[in-house]
C-alpha cells in the first residue's frame, strides 16, 4: 500500500530526530522541524542547497571537515551501505552541536540511488549540565544528613524575612531547638543511631511545617525554625506541638524504641533586631529551657 505523502510529511515533521532528505547530488529536498530546532536553520534556508554548500559543515572530533572528504551521506550514496556515526554539525548561531547521524539511501527498482536520508539527534549534554547545576544548588543549600535547609540557607532566609518584617510588617517567629542529652545517644547506641535520631527529628519538623515555615539544621543537634505570621502565644504553641511530636517519635534499635526530647527557645522578631540578635535571643531562651529541666519551650 502506498502511504499518502501528506501522512509521510506529518510523521517526519513530528519526529524528535532531525531528518533531511537529499537527491543523489546531495541537494536537500526536505528538512523537518527537529532539524530546524537542532541546527537553527529553517527549512527555507536549507532546501534547494547542496549539503556540500557547507551549511552544516560537519566536522569530526579531529576537526576535519567531512563535507569535503568523508561525508557519510556521500559515502552511502556511493556504496548504498547505511552508516551511523557521531559528528559535530554547525549550528546557525556558530557553535558546534554533537549529533548522532544515521544515513541510508533510497533506491529505485533498478537499484539506482535516487535519494539519501539522514537522521540526526542532538547528543549534547546540555540537559545533563543543567541538571548538575540544579543538583549543586540543591546540595549547597541542603543539609545532606537531614535533607533540611542548611545553616547558610536559613541565615539568608532569615535576613530576607527580616526585610519583609521591616518593609511589610509581616510578623516572624523564630524557634531554636537543641536535642537533649544527645551525647548520651551517641555514647550508648553509636554514631549511626545518633544520625538516625537527627533524621527523625528533622522529619518530625518537616512533616509539621506550614506552607510558609522553614526549618533548617543550624549545626550538630541544633535546628532553627522560621515561622511566618505568628504572635508570641501561637509561636509557643507551635513549639510545644513540635516538642510533643518529637518526644513521641522513636527509632528502634534491637527492637528497643529510642526516643529523645528537645529544648526550645521561641522569640518574635522585634523592630531593631538583626539576624544575629534574633538567633542569639532564641539560643539563650533555649538554654533557659535546658536549665529549667529540658523538654520544654521558653518564650521571650
Ligand atoms: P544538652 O542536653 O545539654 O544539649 O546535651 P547534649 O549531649 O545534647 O549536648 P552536647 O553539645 O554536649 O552534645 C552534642 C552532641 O552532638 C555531641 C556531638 O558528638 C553530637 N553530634 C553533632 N553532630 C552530630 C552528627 O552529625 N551526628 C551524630 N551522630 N552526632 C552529632
Ligand atoms: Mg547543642
Ligand atoms: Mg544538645
Amino acid at each position: 500500500m502506498e502511504i499518502p505523502i501528506a501522512l509521510t510529511d506529518k510523521v517526519l515533521s513530528s519526529l524528535h530526530d532531525g531528518v533531511y532528505i537529499t537527491d543523489k547530488d546531495r541537494v536537500v529536498s526536505y528538512w523537518n522541524a527537529a532539524a530546524e530546532r537542532i541546527t537553527g536553520f529553517s527549512s527555507q534556508e536549507v532546501v534547494g542547497k547542496s549539503c556540500s554548500d557547507n551549511i552544516l559543515i560537519h566536522v569530526n572530533t579531529k576537526g576535519e571537515n567531512l563535507c569535503v572528504s568523508g561525508c557519510p551521506l556521500a559515502q552511502s550514496i556511493q556504496d548504498t551501505i547505511p552508516r551511523e556515526t557521531e559528528i559535530f554539525l554547525h549550528h546557525k548561531s556558530g557553535h558546534r552541536v554533537p549529533v548522532n547521524v544515521r544515513v541510508s539511501v533510497i533506491q529505485n527498482d533498478e537499484g539506482e540511488v535516487t535519494h539519501a536520508i539522514e537522521l540526526f539527534n542532538d547528543i549534547s549534554h546540555k540537559s545533563i549540565t543543567e541538571m548538575r547545576i540544579k543538583e549543586l544548588e540543591r546540595v549547597a543549600l541542603l543539609d545532606q544528613l537531614t535533607q533540611l535547609a542548611n545553616r547558610h540557607y536559613i541565615e539568608s532566609e532569615l535576613k530576607r524575612r527580616l526585610e519583609d518584617y521591616k518593609n511589610h510588617s509581616i510578623p516572624l517567629g523564630v524557634l531554636f531547638f537543641d536535642i537533649d542529652h544527645f551525647k548520651v545517644v551517641n555514647d550508648t547506641y553509636g554514631h549511626d543511631a545518633g544520625d538516625k535520631i537527627l533524621k527523625l527529628t528533622a522529619d518530625s519538623l518537616i512533616a509539621n511545617t506550614g506552607p510558609f515555615d522553614i526549618f533548617g539544621r543550624w549545626g550538630g543537634e541544633e535546628f532553627v525554625g522560621l515561622i511566618q505570621n505568628v504572635d508570641a502565644h501561637t509561636l509557643s504553641s507551635i513549639g510545644n506541638r513540635l516538642r510533643v511530636l518529637v518526644e513521641n517519635s522513636f527509632i528502634e534499635i534491637n527492637n528497643k524504641p529510642i526516643n529523645i526530647t528537645i529544648s526550645i527557645g521561641a522569640t518574635i522578631v522585634r523592630n531593631n533586631d538583626t539576624s544575629g540578635t534574633i538567633i542569639k535571643r532564641a539560643d539563650r531562651l533555649m538554654y533557659e529551657s535546658k536549665e529549667s529541666g529540658r523538654n520544654r519551650v521558653t518564650s521571650g
